[in-house]
């Protein structure tokens, strides 16, 4: 892993949230994206580095939905930037950790990403992600 990339954080509301974390921060988003396949609308603010990612719902019953009914808004995920995710993937499976899926999928902001299982991962979702804008695939 090169480092945390960004954390995911559940909400009800992108537009209300994105008020809160402007106010909190210290500055607005930079974008709003959605990601159709995942059922999501996200938006990004970067720190020193570090990006935040908000998590909209934009279907009953995807992901963000049901982590919400379940656990309410809050901290969803942490994502870490690996260089090559198809590698990654292989090589913490080898490790015994439980991924969601074995090939990467397209995420929010231009990354190829995986989930880990949080119940191999202390309770914690993590995202695997690979920059596309920066790394030439090779597959
Ligand atoms: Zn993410």
């Amino acid at each position: 892993m090169e480092k945390l990339e960004h954390i995911g954080i559940a909400v009800k509301n992108l537009e209300k949230s994105n008020l809160l974390f402007a106010k909190l921060l210290g500055k607005p988003h930079y974008k709003i994206e959605e990601v159709p396949s995942e059922g999501v609308r996200t938006s990004f603010f970067e720190l020193g580095g570090i990006k935040i990612e908000l998590l909209e719902a934009t279907k009953v019953n995807s992901p963000i939905a049901r982590f919400i009914e379940k656990r309410g808004e809050g901290i969803h995920h942490l994502a870490f930037e690996v260089t090559d995710i198809d590698k990654s993937i292989q090589d913490y499976s080898e490790k015994g950790f439980t991924l969601l899926n074995d090939q990467p999928k397209a995420g929010a902001d231009n990354k190829q990403i995986v989930f880990m299982h949080p119940k191999s991962t202390n309770g914690v979702l993590v995202e695997l992600c690979e920059d596309n804008s920066q790394t030439k695939k090779t597959t």
